[in-house]
């Protein structure tokens, strides 16, 4: 049973390739200061509890058009990697051809990681900044653990080509100069796809 924020059905180009649906799950270990979902962090957040073979039957309505358009599900949140159980029972019941997308923040113990690896399609890694100071500012943690993760996923062959790293420009706690510093380190950690923006608040 995973308690769940949302499921957004019909997503395109947001989150991977072809059609996808999002599931955002409740709960997240850090505490980002324009989180855009905070009702990840409330219980009265929770919308539905769901169990993976649910899950699997619900987004089965779907089916054709993951199928048509080489897209599948992408777990969000709050965090996903929190439920990585779920996640892996999720992968072995559903339909194998569904691709399988992440978006995390990677801060959270490896055991994790290391479950979902085998199911997981294309990573989208919210980085924040680099910077421990910035990023302890801005999400009150810290981000070694982040960042051995991510040195742990790149250290396997050919992972790096699925993993988009995501570099916001956050006002009041980094600037653009910030942000190419972060750029330039991640590239020699051997980081290869970036998408660089701008929250807005
Ligand atoms: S990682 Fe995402 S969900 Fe978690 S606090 Fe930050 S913005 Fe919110």
């Amino acid at each position: 049973m995973a308690p769940l924020i949302g499921i957004v059905r019909h997503r395109l180009a947001t989150d991977g390739q072809g059609v996808t649906t999002l599931v955002a799950f409740h709960g997240c270990p850090l505490r980002c200061k324009y989180c855009l979902n905070k009702q990840c962090h409330s219980p009265k957040g929770i919308v539905r509890t769901i169990t993976p073979q649910e899950l699997v039957d619900e987004l089965a309505i779907d089916n054709l058009y993951f199928l048509a358009t080489g897209g599948g599900v992408c777990f969000g949140g709050g965090e996903p990697l929190l439920y990585s159980e779920f996640i892996s029972k999720f992968c072995a019941l559903k339909v194998p051809e569904w691709k399988v997308t992440l978006e995390t923040s990677l801060n959270v113990a490896r055991h994790h990681l290391e479950r979902v690896l085998p199911h997981i399609d294309q990573y989208y890694i919210d980085i924040k900044d680099i910077n421990p100071v910035i990023y302890h500012d801005y999400t009150e943690c810290d981000n070694l653990q982040m960042l051995d993760n991510l040195r742990w996923l790149l250290g396997h062959d050919g992972l790096a080509d699925r993993i988009i790293v995501r570099l916001p420009l956050i006002p009041e706690y980094n600037t653009l100069q910030d942000r190419d510093h972060s750029k330039e380190l991640l590239a020699e950690m051997g980081v290869v796809h970036f998408d660089e923006f701008e929250y807005t608040i």
